[in-house]
């Protein structure tokens, strides 16, 4: 487990002796630092936890950094990226960048200068971050690290895809359009069940166990709270 109070970094890369390197000098600056040296192990390392940044050589045996880019952002991340890119190759950076990586840098590259990069890119993470055009991506309502997609009925939260059954969707898409609003449970009822189970609010309670093993168990943070004598509210804080 890494230490929450520190930002981590996922350095691909294939290149044993850069490994080496980046992880001594990132670890000396003070972030934690995990490691992949192929496209396929890394696609698995950013979806087995959340990063704050990726480093991603282009170059990589079993999958593309550019193909790892798209699966990346595919699965609607917004984790800055910055790529690690030969001299000559122009048009990697160029489909790089429109693919939504947040910087790139030249190899063989002064380390001084990547980790100015690294600060800049994680000051403004958030704020500038591209991404890239999809015509989907206007269904989904996003939530902290939770995402509903209203049209495909996707859930993702921290990049890990939620199967859920038709009514606890229709429970947790309720729960995000009221997002920070404390709900009590004949009004959850009303607008998920409708008016044939008028008064049976034990219902709400159940469902609401069955989405927090789905959304909340596991994950950092819980995002469905109880409000004692009220019913529940979605939001960020405990
Ligand atoms: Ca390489």
């Amino acid at each position: 487990m890494l230490n929450l109070s520190k930002e981590s970094i996922l350095i691909v890369e294939d290149e044993e002796k850069i490994v080496r390197l980046l992880e001594i000098e990132l670890e000396y600056e003070g972030y934690e630092t995990g490691k992949a040296m192929d496209g396929i192990d890394a696609f698995d390392m950013f979806l087995s936890q959340k990063w704050d940044l990726i480093l991603l050589d282009i170059m990589l045996p079993g999958m593309s950094g550019i193909e790892l880019l798209r699966r990346i952002r595919g699965k609607n991340s917004t984790v800055p990226i910055i790529l690690l890119t030969a001299k000559d190759s122009i048009e990697d950076k160029v489909s790089g960048l429109d693919l939504g990586a947040s910087d790139y840098i030249t190899k063989p590259f002064r380390m001084e200068e990547l980790l100015a990069r690294i600060r800049a890119v994680l000051r403004m993470r958030q704020a500038t971050i591209p991404v890239p055009p999809n015509p989907i991506e206007d269904e989904w309502l996003q939530f902290s690290d939770l995402r509903v997609n209203d049209k495909t009925r996707e859930v993702v939260r921290s990049n890990l895809d939620v199967s859920l059954t038709p009514k606890e969707y229709d429970l947790l898409l309720y729960l995000v359009k009221n997002k920070r609003q404390v709900l009590d449970r004949g009004q959850i009822l009303e607008a998920v069940w409708g008016y044939e189970y008028h008064g049976d609010t034990k219902i709400v309670d159940v469902y609401i166990r069955y989405l927090r093993k789905k959304i909340d168990v596991g994950f950092d943070t819980a995002l469905i709270h109880t409000v004692r004598g009220v019913g529940y509210v979605l939001k960020e804080a405990t």
